[in-house]
């Protein structure tokens, strides 16, 4: 039997509570599959770390999770740690050496789950947004000097290469090719970032040849948030740079019910490193501890693993069970107006998976 090793890093806040749960119906896929198991090592890196070693993970942290399958973790975020330290000491630590350039992120919305959006429901929405992970607006270059004096000046450098951007563009066709509409729009501020915003639009037109099979256009990052919102349906699979599409995946995940709800994949796709699935929201510390954390987000994470490690088959069984549940209003958790608690969230999905004959 097939065992793979998956490094669970819960972090802070509600990450602990979602992150077992999320071990559980990994458990639970598995052994109604019965051809492969997960043996899960635990990590307690984040917050609580820092305060006892004063940094997110210890220095050869990523050596303890390299030879892993794949990554689940939950969220880093301390409310007495600013939040840049908290980043980059463990979620960006992790992401930009083992290279997890593409950002996954799908936008659906579930059986039973209401949209913010009047008349709109799963016929009309059904999105991935493909988010540069490596490079940008986040590259880290930049700095700040004379702190503190009227004469303080910063900088935030976004860098972007033609390697960079052709290889996230080339992701996002081929995910757009694999879906069955196979529509790409490419999301810029080419208007007003004239020098690597142009290069963007450069680079997709270049890379579009390769696929024509593929419909593709081009949207301003402001235009693109009226789009979503007014014409959902027009949209299907997006690219865009680090910062712009973490901003529009936060609107999708608010368009689908909750912010709950919403998974994301971290991706190496050469597969040298190790990839990483988590949720989208963060740590939420004034719902930590309530027992009322919508799990939902972690397990459509675990989808997106099981996809990656290629367990197809058990991928979409999760996401029926997931759906099954998602159906049944006593099963939503308070972000969703219900009164679920997180336990009963993830008893029911794993009773759905038993009962799953797909
Ligand atoms: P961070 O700084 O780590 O990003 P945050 O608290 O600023 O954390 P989120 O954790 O993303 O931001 O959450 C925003 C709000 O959404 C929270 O206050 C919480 O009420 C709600 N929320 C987020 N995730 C969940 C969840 N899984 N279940 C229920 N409510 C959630």
């Amino acid at each position: 039997m097939k065992t793979y090793k998956i490094a669970a890093i819960p972090g802070d806040g509600i990450g602990g509570e979602v992150v077992s749960a999320g071990v559980e119906v990994l458990a639970a896929i598995a052994k109604r599959d019965g051809k492969f198991a997960f043996a899960v090592d635990h990590f307690d890196w984040g917050g609580e770390y820092y305060k006892r070693n004063g940094r997110m993970m210890p220095e050869n942290g990523r050596d303890l999770i390299r030879k892993h399958d794949a990554i689940l973790f939950g969220s880093a975020g301390h409310p007495d740690i600013p939040d840049h330290i908290t980043l980059w000491g463990l979620r960006l630590a992790i992401c930009q050496p083992f290279d997890q350039y593409a950002n996954v992120r799908p936008t659906r919305i579930l059986p039973g789950i209401k949209s913010p959006l009047r008349d709109v429901g799963p016929d009309r929405l059904d999105w991935v947004i493909v988010r540069e992970n490596s490079e940008g607006e986040y590259a880290g270059v930049g700095g700040r000097a004379h702190q503190g004096s009227p004469l303080e000046v910063a900088t935030d450098v976004a860098m972007f290469t033609r390697a960079g951007v052709a290889r996230i563009m080339r992701y996002a066709f081929k995910l757009a090719r694999s879906r069955p509409r196979k529509k790409l729009t490419v999301v810029t501020k080419s208007n007003a970032q004239r020098h690597a915003m142009v290069m963007w639009d450069e680079i997709a037109a270049e890379i579009a040849k390769e696929f024509p099979d593929v419909a593709w256009d081009k949207m301003l990052v402001d235009a693109m948030t009226m789009r979503m919102v007014i014409k959902p349906e027009t949209v299907d699979t997006v690219v865009a740079t680090n910062l712009h599409a973490d901003i529009l995946s936060d609107l999708a995940a608010a368009l689908a019910g909750s912010l709950g709800i919403a998974p994301t994949a971290n991706l190496n796709p050469e597969r040298e490193f190790p990839s990483m699935f988590e949720p989208i929201h963060g740590s939420a510390f004034d719902i930590m501890g309530k027992g009322i954390a919508n799990p939902i987000g972690t397990f459509w994470s675990n989808v997106m693993l099981l996809e990656h490690i290629g367990e197809g088959a058990a991928a979409a069984r999760l996401m029926k069970a997931i759906e099954c549940v998602t159906a049944n209003p006593r099963f939503h958790t308070p972000d969703l107006g219900g009164k679920a608690r997180t336990v009963e969230v993830t008893a029911a999905v794993i009773d759905a998976i038993g009962a799953e004959n797909a």
